[in-house]
Order: structure tokens, then C-alpha cells, then sequence
């Protein structure tokens, strides 16, 4: 159904669902016109970027505590801006949404990387089909793949040394990594906002660690996308895991957009 199709609630009530740019750029754009509106984190990083707008910061407690959540709030409009793999929250939305009927729900989500045309990915659904996906003898391998998947790698390719990447270094040494079956890793910091960050400081990442292997969540974005682009120049080869697909039907009142810039014109008409 198109944004422009619903009538427009007389005062709206945001709640934003963050954790990405898109969500903060959102977030700046709502504070500008003065949009009555609530920032929402799930909690997961120790420094998540200031907002302009009142910041919540934690789980709502599935679906129920979100309805409920939204329902104390007096909530209008729900902006879903959370990361592509973030599956959960957005299935959770789109359920809470239709449960509750007078919120409309706007899904922001970046466009999916599509491979260039001197590009080749190996492409799988997940990060099992991923791991298995690797060759058997042990390889160099940046997985850049966040905390939460590495029980795959360790389930079914143990075998090969790992580097890895993410934000709040300290949360995870590699003396978890052995516990939990990854005897081979290096963790290193996610260069986090560095708009200074290049593809040339990617090669470097990938050269000092004798990177034969990518494995990377097709996570979409351009920053992100410098370390396939460093893969590529140095003939790496890339694993890419393909978005998980929403597993909760879409409430009456949804869009879908891929640019932050239009959910003001989703919010003045739905
Ligand atoms: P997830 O698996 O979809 O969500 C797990 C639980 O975290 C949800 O059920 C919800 O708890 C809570 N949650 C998630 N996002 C929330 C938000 N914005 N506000 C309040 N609660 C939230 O999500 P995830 O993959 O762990 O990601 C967590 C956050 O990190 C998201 O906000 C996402 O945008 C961001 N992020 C994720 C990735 C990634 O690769 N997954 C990458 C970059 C940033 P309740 O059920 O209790 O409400």
C-alpha cells in the first residue's frame, strides 16, 4: 500500500525505532520541524550516538511490551529504521502494529548490495550456510559478521583463523572466543562515524591480517561497503549473506521506503 493512500492523523506521536544512520538522520529531520517524537535504542552498544530528540534505550518486552509501550505513549506513527538483520524488532513491529490497528508502521531500510559487474560473491541465506561455505583446509578469514552469529562459525568451521570486528571491543576478549570454540581469532575495533575511514584503510586491515576470505551480511550502505570494494583489489574471496526475509505479515497501515529523506512525506500523509 502507498504512503499516500492513509489519512493524516491530526497530531502525531513518533516512536523511531535506531540503531543506524538512517535512524539518526531521520531523527534530525523530525527534531527540525518539532515533530512530537521518542528515539528508541535496543541497548546493545555502551556509547550510542546522542539524538535530538528524548531517547529510550532498551527491549520493550516482545511484542506485547511494545504494544503496550506504544499504546502508554499514545504513540501514532512507528518508524522502523532498525538494521536489515535486525529481524526481530521489525517482525515484532510489524506484529505490534496490527495488533494495536491506529499506528501506522513506515519500514526504512537501506537497498541491498548488489554485486558490481567484475564482481563475484559466493551468495547464501545464512550465516551456517556461510561457515559451511568455506573451504576445509584452515584459511585467513575476516567475518565481518557481528557478535551474535559466531556460534555458527564456531559450530561448523572452527578450523580457520578469524578476524573480526565490531564495536565495543571490550565486551568480548579472545579468551571467550576459545571458550566458545574459536581458538583462532583477533578481535579489532570498528571504525565507528570515521567518515575519514577509506578503501585504502581496508586493503591495509586486510594485508596486515593475510585476509584469503570475506564473509560479509549484505548489510547495504556505502561506509560499510569499502571493505568489499578492498576485497575485491586484492582478489579476496566474498561470502555474502542475504538479508533474512520479514517472518510477520505487514499490518494494514505499512510502507516500505529505502531513503530517510522521504519518511517526512510518509509522516505528513499517513
Ligand atoms: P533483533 O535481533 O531484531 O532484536 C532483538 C531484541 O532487541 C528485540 O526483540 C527487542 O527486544 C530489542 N530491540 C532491537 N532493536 C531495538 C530498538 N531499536 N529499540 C528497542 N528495542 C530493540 O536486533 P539486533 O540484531 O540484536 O539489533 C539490535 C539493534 O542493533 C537494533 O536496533 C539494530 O538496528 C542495531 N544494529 C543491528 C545490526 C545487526 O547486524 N543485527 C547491525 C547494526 C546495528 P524486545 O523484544 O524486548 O522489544
Amino acid at each position: 500500500m502507498s504512503a499516500l493512500d492513509f489519512s493524516p492523523s491530526p497530531t502525531p506521536r513518533v516512536l523511531l525505532l535506531g540503531g543506524t544512520r538512517e535512524a539518526s538522520l531521520i531523527a534530525q529531520m523530525l527534531a527540525a520541524q518539532g515533530t512530537d517524537a521518542i528515539f528508541s535504542y535496543a541497548g546493545v552498544t555502551h556509547a550510542p550516538l546522542a539524538q535530538p530528540l528524548p531517547v529510550r534505550v532498551g527491549g520493550f518486552g516482545g511484542v506485547q511490551g511494545l504494544v503496550h509501550y506504544m499504546q502508554h505513549e499514545s504513540i501514532t506513527h512507528l518508524i522502523d529504521a532498525t538494521h536489515p538483520f535486525a529481524a526481530r524488532i521489525s517482525d515484532n513491529a510489524r506484529a505490534a502494529c496490527a495488533a494495536v490497528g491506529a499506528v501506522a508502521l513506515l519500514r526504512v531500510e537501506r537497498p541491498a548490495w548488489q554485486p558490481r559487474s567484475n564482481e563475484c560473491w559466493t551468495q547464501v541465506p545464512d550465516m551456517e550456510a556461510a561457515a559451511r561455505s568455506l573451504p576445509q583446509a584452515p584459511t585467513r578469514v575476516f567475518a565481518a559478521i557481528g557478535r551474535k552469529q559466531l556460534a555458527a562459525l564456531a559450530q561448523h568451521a572452527a578450523q580457520h583463523h578469524y578476524l573480526l570486528r565490531w564495536v565495543d571491543v571490550q565486551d568480548v576478549d579472545e579468551n571467550t572466543l576459545k571458550n566458545i570454540g574459536l581458538p583462532n581469532a583477533h578481535i579489532v575495533p570498528l571504525p565507528l562515524r570515521a567518515a575519514s575511514h577509506t578503501v585504502q584503510d581496508e586493503i591495509a586491515l586486510l594485508r596486515q591480517h593475510r585476509v584469503q576470505w570475506l564473509i560479509s551480511k549484505n548489510a547495504g550502505g556505502a561506509a560499510a561497503r569499502l571493505k568489499l570494494d578492498a576485497a575485491h583489489a586484492l582478489g579476496i574471496q566474498v561470502v555474502m549473506v542475504q538479508r533474512p526475509t520479514p517472518s510477520v505479515a505487514p499490518p494494514a497501515r505499512f510502507a516500505h521506503i529505502t531513503q530517510p529523506a522521504e519518511a517526512l512525506a510518509w509522516l505528513a500523509s499517513a
